[in-house]
């Protein structure tokens, strides 16, 4: 359960991929949780290492093709939100204050964005 998502080591620590300080709502997803050794989460060739910044793009775009994925559609209502990011309300409500309201429904690039602590990734390189 706990193994390095990299290494497969268990007991393993938990990761944001999208920090808290990114996106503070999403501290609870599950699919923004990753779990990495201490090597891999704090060492200098870690996520939060001198040297992790390929590891931390990997993460984050990991968990953007992941929202590409999972919302398909124009729009997504604040239910339908909450459903496919398994979040509680509050936190759904913090995050629809982000986005752009469009008759009654959040528009899917809004919803992506926000998700990605505002920072989209170009994974086409
Ligand atoms: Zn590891
Ligand atoms: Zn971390």
């Amino acid at each position: 359960m706990k193994e390095c998502a990299i290494c497969n080591r268990p007991n393993s620590e938990e990761h944001h991929r999208i920090y808290r300080s990114e996106c503070k709502p999403l501290v609870k997803c599950k699919k923004n949780l990753v779990y990495l050794c201490a090597e891999h989460h704090r060492g200098s060739q870690g996520v939060h290492g001198k040297h992790g910044d390929k590891l931390n793009r990997k993460l984050k775009i990991e968990f953007q093709e992941w929202l590409q994925g999972e919302f398909k559609k124009d729009k997504y209502t604040m239910e339908e939100i909450q459903k496919k990011l398994d979040v509680s309300s509050n936190a759904v409500r913090s995050l629809s204050k982000l986005m752009r309201l469009d008759k009654g429904a959040y528009l899917r690039e809004d919803i992506i964005r926000v998700c990605m602590g505002g920072k989209m990734y170009d994974t086409s390189n």
